[in-house]
């Protein structure tokens, strides 16, 4: 395999910094490179695509629309719940993130957007859902994936394997 470049089936390790609005949201400074596995859906796609190409020590400002990145912004994206479903022991608040579990079982991502009276308002739209995303990334390592990871679809980090 060729791991010249990013590509897919390549294990990219890069430095990078988020900003939205100008605003610094996440970076990897404090905790060092993040590592993935390219072509398997692992990071947001546009930075993904952004990526295809580099080799190692290239840096690149990455610019992703909303749609590549966190979706677009959905108004509809609301569910009006009474307060006497969440666990009595929960203090519930504006502004907490929890997992639903959906009618299959599966755990989404919510927001409480507001508290009026018994109702609690969630919203499940992605905190970062609508914004424009501008990445600033660097390529300080490849390579080729184990076959356990290849076989997962993601790295294993630190050698563990799960
Ligand atoms: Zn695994």
């Amino acid at each position: 395999m060729n791991t010249d470049s990013v590509q897919n089936g390549v294990v990219v390790s890069m430095e990078y910094t988020l900003h939205v609005d100008g605003e610094l949201l996440d970076s990897s400074a404090g905790h060092g490179p993040l590592e993935f596995l390219a072509g398997y859906g692992n990071i947001i796609p546009g930075l993904e695509n952004g990526m295809i190409g580099m080799k190692i020590g290239d840096s690149k400002k990455v610019i992703v629309p909303p749609a590549e990145g966190y979706g677009e912004y959905d108004n509809e994206a609301y569910l009006d719940v009474p307060k006497g479903q969440f666990p009595k022991d929960m203090a519930v608040e504006e502004g907490m993130e929890l997992t639903v579990r959906d009618d299959s079982g599966e755990g989404r991502y919510a927001r409480i957007e507001s508290i009026e009276g018994e109702t609690v308002r969630l919203n499940f739209n992605h905190p970062l859902a609508g914004d424009e995303l501008h990445f600033n990334v660097k390529v300080v390592g490849l390579r080729e994936p184990t076959d356990e990871e290849l076989a997962h679809g993601h790295v294993h980090a630190g050698g563990h394997s799960h």
